[in-house]
Parts: structure tokens; C-alpha cells; sequence
């Protein structure tokens, strides 16, 4: 039997911290047969859906947004970590377990009325991508989709994007 995408994922025990089982998802960016099926599933709903950008939530939603951008033949825009874009930016904050993060997106880089598709790899409580929902739509922008390699239902995330009217694709749990 051939490989899915979920095979080329390992699980590291205890990292970044005691009790957490992180997700690899760099084997599977490693595997050319790997990042290819990954590419294609991510973009399988999306067949014949006209995109004006791709958006990738930093850090490894730029690999994938990366290359799905390509695949369209559309514009690539990142969202960062505070104080790591050159230009004007809009910032949004959002609640981790312990405190809170800043993530940014340039001023200029989403027009209103752009059709956007935002990929990260991974949906946990889903705080990241709803920051990045909002920083698009304080744009204009107009979210067709948010895709992820990896959904961890019990977290929330998928719920939590859902409530806010997104359209959530994921392709392992
Ligand atoms: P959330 O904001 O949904 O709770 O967390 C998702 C964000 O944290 C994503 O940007 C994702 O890259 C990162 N993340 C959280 N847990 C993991 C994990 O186990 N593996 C990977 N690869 N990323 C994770």
C-alpha cells in the first residue's frame, strides 16, 4: 500500500515542552513523493476556484503556501511573527496558553476584494489562523478557504474557524 499523507509525519514526545507530542511535519517536506501528494490533496477542493493570493501563516505555511502559490500561478503573502516584515504593517494579537503573540501582514500586500487562500501546517486552537483571518479581512481580502496538513479536532481550531464562517480543509487528523 502506498503511503498517505499522514505516514510521513512523525510525532516527537516532549517538544518544545514536557507533555507536548509535536508533529514533524519537516519528514514529510523532506519526501519529494511526501510534498508532492501534500501539494496536491491541500489543492484538491479547490479545483477550478479562481485564487488572487495565497497567504501563508510563518512559519512553515510559507513552504507550503510557497509552493501552492506557484501551482496557481498566483501571488504569494506572508504573515509574521511581530517586527520581522520591512514594510507598513498591520499587526493583530492573539492569546497562546500562556500570554499572548503579535502576527503581522504589509499594509499593501491584500487588496479589496482579493480572493485569498490561507495555508498553514497545522490546526490546533486554531488562534493563529484566526488572527490571520482577521488581519485578511481588515484588508478587503475575501477568504475562500483555509487549508492545513494536520488537524487536531479536539483542540477546537476547525470549530472555531467554522464559527467565523470559513470553509476549513485539512488532510489528517
Ligand atoms: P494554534 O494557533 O491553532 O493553536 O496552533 C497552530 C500553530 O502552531 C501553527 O502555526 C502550527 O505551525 C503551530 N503548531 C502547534 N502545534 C504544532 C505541532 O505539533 N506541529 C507543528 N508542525 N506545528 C504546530
Amino acid at each position: 500500500m502506498q503511503k498517505t499523507v499522514k505516514d510521513y509525519i512523525r510525532t516527537i514526545a516532549d517538544f518544545p515542552h514536557e507533555g507536548i507530542m509535536f508533529r514533524d511535519v519537516t519528514t514529510l517536506f523532506g519526501d519529494p513523493r511526501g510534498f508532492r501528494i501534500a501539494i496536491d490533496q491541500l489543492l484538491h477542493p479547490y479545483a477550478g476556484v479562481r485564487f488572487d493570493k495565497v497567504v501563508g501563516l510563518e512559519a512553515r505555511g510559507f513552504i507550503l503556501g510557497g509552493a501552492i502559490a506557484h501551482q496557481l500561478s498566483v501571488g504569494f503573502v506572508p504573515i509574521r511573527k511581530k517586527g520581522k516584515l520591512p514594510g507598513a504593517v498591520i499587526s493583530q494579537s492573539y492569546q497562546l496558553e500562556y500570554g499572548e503573540a503579535v502576527v503581522e501582514l504589509h499594509d499593501d500586500a491584500i487588496q479589496p476584494g482579493e480572493k485569498v487562500l490561507i495555508v498553514d501546517d497545522l490546526l490546533a486552537t486554531g488562534g493563529t489562523a484566526e488572527a490571520g483571518i482577521k488581519l485578511v479581512e481588515r484588508l478587503g481580502g475575501e477568504i475562500i478557504g483555509c487549508a492545513f496538513v494536520v488537524d487536531l479536532p479536539d483542540l477546537g481550531g476547525r470549530k472555531r474557524l467554522e464559527g467565523l464562517g470559513m470553509d476549513v480543509h485539512a488532510l489528517c487528523a
